[in-house]
């Protein structure tokens, strides 16, 4: 057929509104759904009829177009996927997954009203902020505290109440970007402090804070480095002398410590990460961490420290617009209430668990998936030693022994397999490597072994 044939040859509408399977399809869907498929379906033959990208078609392919664009339309957009790379808290996969009790917290307080703002002993209005204050008090030994959307409002909060219009002293070694969308000069020009740069990249003493201070300074601002590291002819201030020289002057020490651990990971073998606690300890006069990254906890920012200044940036209108969310809420709750008990947190916490597995496990598990995965005629699959990371901008040196499954196929390319697995109803999203599609036991549930072997099926079929 020529391309004007195959063009007069598309159907009508109304004849495709009187088939069978659609008439079923819109006991399930409105009306208005399934006109919209059909017009798009069509319109899709027609630009590929006129392109020369279709020269034959059947009736059955263009049904099937339709059927495909309504459970396209049906399909949730933001939805799970397994996450087969080994990064622990990947922030395009969602960082954090949350504990069971912090799910379970997030479906009482979504499906009912609840006390977010309303004082129960008091019968009267109440603070949304005063439900994890004392728990986080507790945690970090901090005289107070309060949560908002995240730490990058965490961040422009503090600069903007304690430093608007004066002079904010940090580092050049710490004028860092995170994952693109946080820089730290940028978030200082949003909230009205002027960046002063003291000293060099590699080097940064003392006295280059002290050198820069005059009237005018609002805070010494330290950044955590979190997803890269100096090395060499290094030297950054020790957070003591940095908290001496601030009371000294009378200006506040402001810390964003970035992912913010409540526990020291180097009893578990890892290298130091500041923990908060210890910031807290040494006389840090505010701390901003993430509520969503080694916490293990929501998408939520943490500010803590001395109670005068805390006073002060729960009054600046700002927080209205950085305001923490109740579901956020009640998930910080959960996961926070977990860390009572170090061992419970680390049991109970995805993030941490997924953190502290011996390989061992995963050696077993990742037996366990290849046998599931056996018999098929175009993989194969082989188990090694391999390492994960734990992402985040969290322990950027820290490489974490770990078991694979590395995929082999005769008939398919590497970037073949990648695809057709992340395009899986659940997507399978893996990592490739020196050609070959890689999949890391260590962020991988063992409830999804029957959905990586199912997309296995499917793929060796077609
Ligand atoms: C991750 C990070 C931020 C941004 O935190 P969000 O919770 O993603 O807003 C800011 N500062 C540092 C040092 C970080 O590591």
């Amino acid at each position: 057929m020529n391309k004007n044939e195959l063009l007069r040859s598309l159907p009508k509408i109304d004849e495709l509104l009187k088939e069978k399977i659609l008439i079923e399809e819109m006991q399930k869907n409105s009306r208005t759904l399934i006109l919209q498929c059909i017009r798009e379906s069509i319109e899709q033959y027609r630009n590929g009829i006129i392109n020369e990208e279709i020269t034959e078609f059947t009736h059955e392919d263009i049904i099937k177009t339709i059927l495909s664009c309504i459970s396209k339309k049906n399909d949730l957009h933001l939805k799970r996927v397994i996450n087969a790379t080994g990064i622990i808290i990947h922030t395009n996969l969602g960082r954090s997954i949350l504990c069971d009790e912090a799910i379970k917290n997030v479906i009482q307080i979504a499906s009912g009203y609840s006390n977010l703002e309303y004082n129960i002993d008091k019968g009267c209005r109440g603070s949304r902020y005063d439900h994890v204050e004392e728990l986080i008090k507790e945690l970090t030994g901090a005289e107070a505290a309060m949560v908002v959307n995240n730490n990058a409002a965490a961040v422009l909060l503090v600069l903007n109440t304690l430093c608007k219009d004066k002079e904010a002293i940090v580092s050049r070694g710490e004028l860092v970007e995170i994952g693109g969308s946080f820089r730290i000069p940028d978030v200082m020009s949003f909230s009205g402090a002027q960046l002063i740069e003291a000293g060099t990249t590699n080097r940064t003493h003392l006295y280059d804070y002290e050198n820069n201070i005059n009237e005018n300074t609002g805070v010494l601002l330290r950044v955590h480095s979190s997803n890269f590291k100096i090395i060499g002819f290094t030297e950054r201030v020790p957070l003591k002398d940095l908290v001496q020289l601030g009371k000294k002057n009378n200006i506040p020490v402001i810390e964003d410590i970035g992912s913010g651990t409540l526990i020291d990971f180097t009893k578990y073998g890892f290298h130091y990460e500041p923990t908060v606690g210890n910031s807290i300890k040494e006389g840090v006069d505010i701390v901003t961490f993430s509520g969503d990254k080694m916490l293990g906890g929501p998408q939520a920012g943490i500010i803590i420290g001395k109670k005068h200044l805390i006073e002060k940036i729960k009054k600046n209108q700002l927080t209205r617009a950085l305001r923490i969310d109740k579901m956020t809420l009640a998930a910080l709750e959960g996961t926070l209430k977990m860390y009572l008990n170090e061992e419970k947190a680390i049991e109970n916490i995805p993030t941490l668990y997924m953190l502290l597995t011996p390989k061992e496990v995963h050696k077993k598990r990742g037996e366990k998936l290849k046998r599931k995965l056996r018999g098929l005629n175009n993989f194969t699959f082989s188990l090694e030693q391999d390492y994960s990371m734990v992402g985040g901008g969290s322990m950027p040196e820290e490489t974490i022994e770990t078991f694979v499954l590395k995929i082999n196929s005769n008939k398919y390319k590497a970037w073949e397999i990648e695809k057709s697995l992340r395009k899986n109803i659940i997507p399978i999203i893996t990592r490739v490597n020196k050609e070959q599609v890689i999949m890391d036991l260590r962020t991988i549930d063992d409830d999804d072994f029957n959905v990586i072997s199912e997309a296995f099926k499917v793929m060796d079929k077609l």
